[in-house]
């Protein structure tokens, strides 16, 4: 073998174990953060939720006031389907209704319960694709093969 070959493959060695490090060592972090927070949660009983609560609030410069007035405003209900939240936490407590924000702008356009906010995310928050499945609800054909 010549060098140059023995070259390419010790760095075809390097790059591989380097890939396989680089991903165990990801992994092993992601352990510990995982545990870390498991421990912080059982160590801070119901402080967690609270916790994530107030920098979703910060996230979207609001305070606890400004998201009570617009839950004022929409009656404590979703502004789409104009229910109360039923999705639960993993302690069975009822979720607080969602802050949806425009991503373009951050601006924040109103709460929304869970299903909403993940139904309009799903369809990407576009108007078109939202009017295409309204659209299509109103006229799709209820019988296979009719269309
Ligand atoms: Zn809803």
């Amino acid at each position: 073998m010549d060098k140059e070959r023995i070259r390419q493959q010790k760095n075809a060695w390097a790059k591989k174990k380097y890939h396989e490090n680089i991903e165990a060592s990801r992994a092993k972090v992601r352990e510990a953060n995982r545990l870390s927070k498991r421990r912080w949660r059982d160590a801070n009983p119901g402080l967690s939720g609270e916790r994530s609560w107030k920098f979703t609030l910060k996230k979207f410069g609001m305070t606890i006031e400004d998201y009570n007035r617009i839950l004022f405003l929409q009656c404590g209900v979703c502004a789409i389907c104009k229910r109360v939240e039923t999705a639960t936490t993993k302690d069975g407590i009822i979720r607080r209704l969602n802050i949806d924000h425009d991503n373009a702008t951050g601006r924040v356009r109103g709460l929304l319960c869970r299903a909403c906010n993940v139904g309009i995310g799903q369809l990407k928050h576009e108007l078109g694709i939202l009017g295409s499945a309204i659209m299509y609800l109103e006229r799709a054909p209820y019988e296979y093969g009719t269309l």
